[in-house]
């Protein structure tokens, strides 16, 4: 039976340290489904067409990699797939209580999956969507921090 792992996230945008954890986790599973979590709570700043579209560019290299998007419950989603492993990305210890909380509750919705937690280079440890977007948003520009396609998007965005 194929290893099936999905990495849930927001990607708003796709930063070098969701990818650095796509590249860790494409070299361990047999297949990595890269899921875009539609919330209808949030606004984002890329719709989910754009997401797919960044995730996908910046995959192509990786055989093993899908991209997908989904709503409701990861616990669900797990399930449609026949997937057994969720992946998250471990950042700084600030990380730790909320996912801790959330691989929790995983488990208790879906008592067949389990969370696995990846670090990425210490170089993205302090990388986040949301600093990306503030950064962007007031006209700054951030080294290293998102691929060259979705910076040129970013400050496109940002422009209107
Ligand atoms: P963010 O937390 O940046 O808003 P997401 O909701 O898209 O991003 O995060 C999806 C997953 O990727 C989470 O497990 C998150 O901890 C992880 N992640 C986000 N940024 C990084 C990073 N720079 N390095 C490693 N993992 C990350």
């Amino acid at each position: 039976m194929k290893n099936i792992a999905v990495y849930p996230g927001t990607f708003d945008p796709v930063t070098n340290g969701h990818l650095d954890i796509i590249r860790r986790a494409a070299d361990i599973f047999d297949e990595v489904i890269v899921a875009i979590l539609v919330n209808k709570n949030k606004k984002p700043v890329f719709s989910v067409e754009e997401r797919l579209k960044h995730l996908k560019e910046n995959t192509q290299e990786f055989k093993n990699v899908k991209v997908d998007f989904f709503d409701g419950l990861l616990a669900d989603y797990m399930k449609l797939k026949k997937a057994k492993v969720a992946i998250r990305g471990l950042r700084a210890l600030t990380d730790l209580e909320y996912e801790f909380i959330l691989a929790n509750t995983n488990r208790e919705l879906n008592g067949e999956m389990e969370t696995v937690f990846l670090m990425p280079s210490a170089k993205y440890t302090y990388l986040t969507s949301s600093m990306v977007r503030e950064a962007y948003s007031l006209g700054g520009r951030l080294k290293n921090c998102v691929p060259a396609s979705v910076e040129k998007e970013l400050v496109e965005k940002y422009k209107k």
